[in-house]
């Protein structure tokens, strides 16, 4: 086959790494890729959102499967546009991106199919919110309908934050994203992430991972896309994952089916969980990143066989192969990130031949003339595998340790819960 994977980051390197183990993998491209994934594919300079230029390429490159990473190509109907060009497609509808696309839309579905969640109210006015925060009290959470990338949700722990989420949200902070606001019931309690593959009907729950969104060590300083991760995790137990499965996903995915709208590409339920209860935070309509890069170094070729019976409607019969192991993944983002930071920096990185445990995934990584350099705010994501989660974690940092990178900070406590 000839695939074409849609991104640029850490997940994507991810998936091109596990589709390229695989023998029905002939040539594998990127649009628009970064200097890692240029070491297994080809990278195209198309942007993964226009579809047409995305449906172009595939024709001329005789692309039999396509892969899309990032959400933004999704809410943009990419998906939808590519499967009526006739391309087998990873990668759910705009109408059923919604789910990470729109914040009340994931609201309502959860109304809809009875699946628990955090009360909320939905303004597109800031009088009316202000006053329903004052009712309410704090702590409380704000959150722009829109995609926000990651940005739009402020956990208020006093009503004055959560006054000033509103004005920002309303003085066009988020754009088009903030023109509506979501106010939910503060939800304490343990956060985990699930991922499940689906088709539209049939289910096949992955595994479960817990990321590190504060940039530094001690869950301090400001939030980002993700400093680190691993996986599984060991708070969602198989009961709590049954329970997960029965109560808030497959519910919410036979609304999406009732409304004729199924869902067919990797749903990513944020979970939080208190005194044996899941609730719903959030759904996302792609993988994560950093936690792609965990289920595909765990996953490891196997990966290309279940993304083509997702997209194909066959993931009825599909089964997962997993080693009993534990992956972890440490990010090194440049000094400054998530504010302002340097790019073009110089990154030497170690040889890791034999070593085959362990990858560097790139993320914001650009290649000038043979020298590595960084070129974004999450640069690398170290990611080993090990047979304890304390295995994994050594040698991930050992491998940190060696990358020759002054500009780069990262955490030194990526898995501290389970750990
Ligand atoms: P979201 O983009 O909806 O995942 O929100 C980003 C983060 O905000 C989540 O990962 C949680 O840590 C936090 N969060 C969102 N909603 C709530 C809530 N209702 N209660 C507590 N924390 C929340």
């Amino acid at each position: 086959m000839n695939i074409l994977i849609l991104g640029g980051g850490g997940r994507e390197h991810a998936l091109a790494w596990a589709i390229s183990q695989n023998p029905k993998c002939d040539r594998l491209f990127c649009a628009p890729g970064n200097a890692g994934i240029a070491e297994i594919a080809e990278c195209v300079r198309i942007d993964p959102e226009d579809s047409a230029d995305v449906i172009a390429f595939a024709g001329e490159h005789a692309i039999d499967f396509v892969v899309i990473g990032p959400e933004a190509p999704l809410a943009a109907g990419v998906a939808d546009e590519l499967r009526d060009a006739g391309y087998l497609t990873f990668g759910p509808s705009k109408a059923a991106a919604q789910v990470e696309a729109s914040k009340a839309f994931t609201k309502e579905l959860c109304d809809a199919a009875g699946a628990p969640t955090a009360a909320y109210a939905r303004f597109t006015d800031a009088a009316p919110a202000k006053e329903y925060i004052a009712a309410q009290g704090a702590p409380i959470v704000i959150k722009a309908d829109g995609l926000a990338a990651g940005k739009g949700v402020t956990v208020a722990m006093d009503e004055a934050t959560a006054l000033t989420a509103i004005d920002d949200c309303f003085s066009g902070a988020f754009g088009a994203a903030g023109a509506e606001v979501v106010i939910e019931e503060f939800m304490d309690g343990e956060e985990v992430s699930l991922f499940v593959l689906t088709d539209g009907t049939a289910m096949l729950p992955l595994a479960s991972a817990q990321d590190h969104k504060r940039a530094f060590d001690g869950d301090e300083g400001p939030n980002t896309g993700g400093m680190g991760a691993y996986s599984p995790a060991p708070v969602l137990t198989q009961e709590l994952l049954d329970q997960a499965m029965s109560r808030i996903v497959a519910p919410c995915l036979a609304e999406l089916r009732d409304r004729s709208t199924p869902f067919s590409g990797v749903l990513y339920a944020g979970l939080m969980i208190q005194n044996g209860q899941a609730r719903l935070v959030e759904y996302n309509a792609r993988f994560g990143d950093p936690e792609c890069q965990l289920l595909m170094a765990r996953m490891g070729a196997q990966a290309l066989d279940l993304l083509i019976a997702t997209a194909e409607g066959n993931l009825a019969e599909a089964k997962v192969a997993w080693a009993d192991d534990h992956a972890i993944t440490v990010v090194l983002a440049a000094r400054g990130y998530p504010g302002s930071y340097a790019k073009g920096e110089d990154i030497g990185l170690p040889d890791l031949t034999g070593q085959p445990l362990v990858q560097i995934f790139h993320a914001g990584t650009k290649d000038v003339e043979g020298q590595l350099v960084s070129n974004g705010g999450r640069v690398l994501a170290v990611t080993a595998r090990g047979d304890t989660l304390r295995a994994a974690r050594d040698l991930a940092y050992s491998v940190v340790e060696r990358i020759d990178w002054p500009g780069g900070f990262y955490r030194t406590d990526i898995g501290w819960r389970a750990l």
